[in-house]
Order: structure tokens, then C-alpha cells, then sequence
């Protein structure tokens, strides 16, 4: 083969993952309990031909739960694999939506789903504007600048002003917003919207919408198309509307500017549009960071990154399921892939792909695209795959835990083992581990009291090991790194972590940390070594 045919090879080849990687969109919806998260993805599953009826998410998806209820869905994890990605067809384009847990319990699990999405949709309830949930979300959101497309759900019920909606979410998030629609009333007067970009209202109809073309807010068929009165409300609104920002592309994909709509997800209204804004706006897989470079989709090679490990239902065999995010390049069936941490080749045989009409097994997936890696616990969260470079993604955040608590074994001769056990069930994120440098027992850290129950409950289901939970007197903990890299300041690492080997630990990664007992007790340290870090937050390499 001569040299020009062999370029233009690389052409197409190059051009191919051009195109398909430009025709994703990968998102996660972020919302408070309760504000319809799942109520809005079967819609959107529905728009996008993947189901059929509504109903199918819920009796699948990981809903709000007694404790008893998630002792069951561990038993049967299978299922949420099932629905972790579902992958969807509209407009031309690819979806892939990531499930997020929502229990906040496990919220540090869709912290990391968040590292693997390239946009959001806000769910704010309508009569409840932010919660508290819902700005935790948005706070991690906001680390990485992914673009928000809002979606104020529930106005078939009683629901604030919009106008009072809007600041509030300008004002709690620090966030510009543009109203993308304007609703006509809320509950029992719930008209429809007007639709500010294309100039039409759609009204509340029969199985969804219809939409009535206008030439704008003054046009005065909006009288007979709304009830009595309600022309002049929307016309007074659209002047409201009027002092916000105009829609911006670029300032959107900053993630500085929010299009709102406004809908009902339960009466199936204003999520098509949702989905257009979406489709038109949402950015296909950008480049991404890695320590050595930053690496483009288009790029020929592949890399991606492991955000989520999710237990498989068969307890002997010990397989995971590891979701590897893509971000260049072509995945085929049966590739061998390099783990950068380790140097190992992991075959990837069967990789999983999810559309979501039917679990069929896809030749090949694209930047963008999630796939499941079945393996047995050699991948782990936050791991860089590569065609064979060395290089790592950056991004899968650790986030400082606030309930610590110390393990006791009832049999110390099993010690070994709930190592064993320990190690792997941080390796999927589980919990956070910290083995404390005095030699004393492990210490998990968890953001919630119900991951402490998953745990103990794996541990005595899948390794045979009984455990319970001790308190510790800490409320915090800290990764302490230096300022700089050089021999010194290692120096002074070492020397703060023999000050207190008892309150000291090394992480699953041997990165260390402190505990605290007090913010007063941190704040002192933080004065006191002033040549070192206290970070609240790690990213996992
Ligand atoms: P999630 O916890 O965010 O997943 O919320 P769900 O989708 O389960 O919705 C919570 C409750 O709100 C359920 O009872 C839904 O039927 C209801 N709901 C969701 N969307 C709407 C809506 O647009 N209007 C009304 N009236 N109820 C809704």
C-alpha cells in the first residue's frame, strides 16, 4: 500500500468517527426526588421510540425506596445495569442518557456519572423551585461547566410565578437563565406555552400538544386560542420574559446560561420540546483532558474512562460490569485495551451496548457512547482505557466523605479476607476505604447511612464476613498533598503525617489523609502547615 492510500485511509477512518462522534449526545437528568426524573425520561424514552408504554422505567428504575426495598434491588442489581444507559434515537441523533441513582445516599455515584456526560437537564418542580438536592447537583455540574438545559415540571398543578422561578434559579445557582417558553397559567388553568424561539403557542390537548403558528406575542388570534383573558397574562409575561438574556449558543455551552422550559412531564407536555432544545443545542463529545494531552474525539485511536462499576446478580462469579465512557475513536467487538494504571490488556469480547428498544449487541460504539466491560474486579473506577497510549482522564471525583466510621470484625481470623472484600467493593465505589497509618482497623467513609447497610450486607453475602460499625469522633477528613512536587515538600508531608499516625491514613490509592475532629482542629492544621494542601475533593487517576 502506498502512502497516499494508506493517508486517506486514516481520512475516512478519522472522518467516520467525526460524524458519528458529532451525532451524540450523551446527558444525565439532575433533579431533587420526587421533581420527576423518571416521570421525564419514560417520556423521553418514549419520543425517542425506545419504549412503548409509560410505565416501563418505573417498574424497573431505581426509585426512592424503604431500606428493606434496597436491600432487594442489591440482591437484584442486574436491573439497574439494565437501566444505567439507555440510548435512544431523535432528530438523527444518537442519545445516550445516564441513569442516576435517586437516593442522595448514593449521590456520590452520580457525581461520577456526571464526569461522563457532555450536558444536563435540570428537573425543577414547579412548586418547590431548588432544592437542596437539586444545587448539590448543580454544584458538581458546575466544576466541569456541562451546559443546563432546565426543565420546570409539574405546571398541570399549582406552581410558583415563572417569573419567581426564574430568579430564583438565577439567583441560587449564579446562573443566567432565558426562558426558552412562557407557560399560560398553572393546576387547573394550564393552558400551554408560548414558545419564544419559533413564535407559536402550544396549547394543552388531547394526548399532548398542538401548536398554533403565530407572528408573535401582539398577534391577536392568541385571544380566541386562550381562555377568556388569558391572552392578555401571557402578553404581560412575554414583557417579563423580555428583560432576560436573548438565547447564546456559546455562552450555553460555557455553561453560563440555562434555556428554561416549562411543561408537564406526567401529562407528556413540553418535553418534545425539550428534546428539540436539546437536540439543537446540547454539544456533541468535546475534547477532553488528560494528563499527557487533550485528546479529541474524532481522533482515530480509542480512549475512554470507567465511571461506574455495577455488581453483576451472579454473587459466585464475582463479575462487574464496568461502563467505560468513550471519548475517541471506534470501539469494536473483540478489541484488546490497555489499562493505563496497570499496563494490562483487557480483551473486550462482549462489550455490552445499550439501546434501550432491546439490549442488541452492537458491532462497534463511538465517542459519546457508554459500553459495559464484563470483568472480574480488574477494572475500577476512574481507570483510563487506551488503544495503547499512556495516558490518563482526569475528572472521576472523590468527594470527602462526612460519616467515618471504623470497621470491627467479630472474627479477626477473617481479616485477610474483608481486606479482600473491602479493596473491591471501593474498587466500584461502593464506599471509600482509608487504612489508618498506626495499623488499626479500616476506617469507610460513606455520605450516607444506607451505603453502611449495602456494605455490611455485601460483605456477609458475597465474602461470608460479619461486620459491624464502630463511630469514630471525626467529622471530616482531608487528602493533604504538597504545593509542590520537589523532595522538600515531601519532607513536610511525611513529617505532618508522623504527627498523628493515628489520625492519618492512606486511601484505596495510598494517597493520604487526615482526620478531623472539629473544622476548628482543620483550620489550625491548615494554618500550621502552610506548605501543603487540604483538599475536600480528589480526582481519581
Ligand atoms: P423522581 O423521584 O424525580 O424520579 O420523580 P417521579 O418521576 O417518580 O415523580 C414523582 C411524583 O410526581 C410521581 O407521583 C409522579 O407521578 C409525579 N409527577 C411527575 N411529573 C409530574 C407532572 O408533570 N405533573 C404532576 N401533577 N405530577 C407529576
Amino acid at each position: 500500500m502506498d502512502r497516499v492510500s494508506v493517508s486517506e485511509q486514516m481520512d475516512t477512518a478519522t472522518s467516520q468517527t467525526a460524524a458519528e462522534a458529532g451525532r451524540r449526545r450523551t446527558f444525565a437528568i439532575i433533579a431533587h426526588p420526587d421533581a420527576g426524573k423518571t416521570t421525564l425520561t419514560e417520556q423521553l424514552l418514549l419520543l425517542g421510540g425506545a419504549i412503548q408504554i409509560a410505565g416501563a422505567v418505573r417498574a424497573k428504575g431505581e426509585r426512592r425506596r424503604t431500606r428493606s426495598d434496597w436491600m432487594k434491588i442489591e440482591q437484584d442489581r442486574g436491573i439497574s445495569v439494565a437501566t444505567s444507559v439507555m440510548t435512544f434515537e431523535y432528530a438523527g441523533q444518537v442519545f445516550n442518557l445516564l441513569d442516576t441513582p435517586g437516593h442522595e445516599d448514593f449521590s456520590e455515584d452520580t457525581y461520577r456519572t456526571l464526569s461522563a456526560v457532555d450536558a444536563a437537564v435540570m428537573v425543577i418542580d414547579a412548586a418547590k423551585g431548588i432544592e437542596a438536592q437539586t444545587r448539590k447537583l448543580f454544584e458538581v455540574c458546575r466544576l466541569r461547566d456541562i451546559p443546563i438545559v432546565t426543565f420546570i415540571n409539574k405546571m398541570d398543578r399549582e406552581a410558583r410565578e415563572p417569573l419567581e422561578l426564574l430568579d430564583e434559579i438565577e439567583k441560587t445557582l449564579a446562573l443566567d437563565v432565558t426562558p426558552a417558553t412562557w407557560p399560560v397559567g398553572s393546576g387547573g388553568t394550564f393552558a400551554g406555552v408560548y414558545d419564544r424561539h419559533d413564535n407559536s403557542l402550544r396549547l394543552v390537548a388531547e394526548g399532548g400538544e398542538r401548536r398554533e403558528a403565530l407572528d408573535g406575542p401582539e398577534d391577536a388570534r392568541i385571544d380566541g386560542l386562550l381562555p377568556h383573558g388569558q391572552g392578555d397574562v401571557l402578553r404581560e409575561g412575554m414583557e417579563l420574559a423580555s428583560v432576560y438574556p436573548e438565547f447564546d449558543l456559546a455562552s450555553f455551552r460555557e455553561g453560563h446560561l440555562t434555556p428554561v422550559y416549562f411543561g408537564s412531564a406526567l401529562r407528556g407536555f413540553g418535553v418534545r420540546h425539550l428534546l428539540d432544545g436539546l437536540a439543537q443545542f446540547a454539544p456533541p463529545p468535546s475534547a477532553r483532558r488528560a494528563d499527557a494531552r487533550t485528546v479529541a474525539p474524532e481522533e482515530e485511536k480509542l480512549t475512554g474512562f470507567v465511571f461506574k462499576i455495577q455488581a453483576n446478580t451472579d454473587l459466585n462469579h464475582r463479575d462487574r460490569v464496568a461502563f467505560l465512557r468513550i471519548c475517541s475513536g471506534r470501539l469494536r467487538k473483540g478489541a484488546r485495551l490497555k489499562q493505563v494504571r496497570t499496563g494490562k490488556s483487557i480483551p473486550v469480547n462482549a462489550p455490552l451496548f445499550f439501546f434501550a428498544k432491546e439490549r442488541q449487541v452492537a458491532e462497534e460504539a463511538w465517542p459519546g457512547d457508554v459500553v459495559g466491560i464484563a470483568n472480574h474486579g480488574v477494572l475500577r473506577i476512574g481507570d483510563t482505557l487506551t488503544d495503547g497510549e499512556a495516558l490518563n482522564f482526569r475528572g472521576v471525583p472523590s468527594f470527602a466523605p462526612e460519616i467515618l466510621r471504623r470497621v470491627r470484625l467479630d472474627d479477626p481470623m477473617l481479616a485477610k479476607k474483608l481486606r479482600k472484600a473491602l479493596d473491591q467493593l471501593a474498587d466500584e465505589g461502593v464506599v471509600q476505604v482509608f487504612r489508618p497509618l498506626d495499623g488499626s482497623q479500616p476506617v469507610v467513609g460513606v455520605v450516607g447511612q444506607l451505603q453502611l447497610d449495602v456494605l455490611s450486607s455485601r460483605i456477609q453475602a458475597e465474602y461470608g464476613v460479619h461486620i459491624t460499625f464502630e463511630n469514630t469522633s471525626w467529622s471530616s477528613l482531608r487528602w493533604v498533598a504538597t504545593k509542590e512536587d520537589g523532595p522538600q515538600d515531601r519532607a513536610v508531608l511525611d513529617r505532618f503525617l508522623r504527627t498523628a499516625p493515628s489520625q492519618m491514613a492512606e486511601d484505596h490509592d495510598n494517597e493520604p489523609v487526615a482526620f478531623f475532629t472539629s473544622d476548628w482542629g482543620r483550620k489550625r492544621a491548615e494554618e500550621e502547615w502552610p506548605q501543603l494542601r487540604f483538599l475536600a475533593l480528589r480526582e481519581q487517576h
